[in-house]
């Protein structure tokens, strides 16, 4: 059976993007009869928030988006991640890494294609760490070939991830498993098949297919929905559209869920989240 989902951060409350990540995702899954979980991403704790979990499945029961199963926490799951790690590992497929964040800025050429934050590593320490440097992070050998999949909304997608990006961290200096690695580890877990979320994060879906490939995991369909910008055309941040929810009436609530599926491309009228949403799923399958 398909299965889709939705995986915040509890960084902060739900935000407009954010909530057309998880309607988009929701009716991605549940036009074709599937299953949709949630998991909370809540690995990067220096920037988790205590109590936003919370907040963020409160809100989503308001606008009707009920989910299948247990919701599953990613910090309650290391022993994952670390298992994968040591396969990998078997492989030869990764390795300690001395570099800091700011050696790797001065020996940085360019930034990579579509991702002006991640540069593409220099490869310092892919044969061995040098003489009297002490392993940090733990980065993923790329593969140096063409890596592709066909989006379910973008079409064919192909990029070459040791060109783009490089030799990409799976576990960071302070000891934090990376978003690529415990995404790809999860979703696997979770018998996810199929992952609708925002294009900016299209430049990962590559890196975690070239981890799935490599760890032997099946490969979920993908779907990148347009991103909610602010009106200068900046990416919309948690900071300038959060929906604080205690503040939100009913009709707050129906008019905001209008404005996420009107991003979606679907006209719904006003009425209960359940209603509006049952609206917005019969135009979906008829389109
Ligand atoms: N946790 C990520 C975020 O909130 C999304 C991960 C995903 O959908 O794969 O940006």
């Amino acid at each position: 059976m398909l299965a889709g989902r939705f995986a915040p951060s509890p960084t902060g409350p739900l935000h407009l993007g954010s909530l057309v990540a998880a309607a988009g995702s929701w009716l991605h899954a549940r036009a074709r009869g599937g299953r949709w979980l949630v998991r909370m991403e809540d690995l990067d704790t220096p920037r988790v928030v205590p109590g936003a979990d919370r907040e963020i499945l409160d809100a989503l029961r308001r606008y009707g988006l009920w989910w299948d199963g247990e919701v599953v926490h990613q910090s309650q799951r290391l022993s994952l991640y670390e298992e994968a790690i040591a396969a990998l590992r078997a492989k030869d497929l990764v390795f300690d890494c001395a570099c800091s964040r700011a050696e790797l800025q001065r020996a940085a050429s360019a930034p990579a294609a579509g991702d002006p934050i991640e540069r593409t590593y220099p490869g310092t320490c892919r044969n061995g760490i040098p003489p009297g440097r002490v392993a940090r992070a733990i980065r993923f050998r790329a593969p140096d070939r063409i890596v592709s999949f066909h989006d379910l909304l973008l079409g064919p997608i192909k990029e070459n991830v040791a060109e783009s990006t490089g030799d990409f961290v799976i576990r960071r200096a302070d000891g934090v498993f990376a978003y690529q690695l415990a995404v790809v580890v999860d979703d696997a877990a979770q018998g996810v098949t199929q992952v609708v979320r925002g294009a900016d994060l299209l430049p990962s879906t590559l890196r975690q297919i070239a981890l799935q490939e490599a760890l032997g995991y099946p490969k979920p369909e993908y779907g990148h929905l347009p991103l909610v910008l602010a009106p200068d055309g900046t990416k919309l941040g948690k900071r300038d559209s959060a929906l604080p929810l205690e503040s939100l009436d009913e009709r707050r609530i129906g008019e905001t869920l209008a404005t996420a599926l009107a991003h979606l491309g679907l006209k719904v009228e006003l009425d209960t989240p359940d209603r509006m949403l049952a609206e917005a799923l019969a135009k979906w399958s008829e389109s």
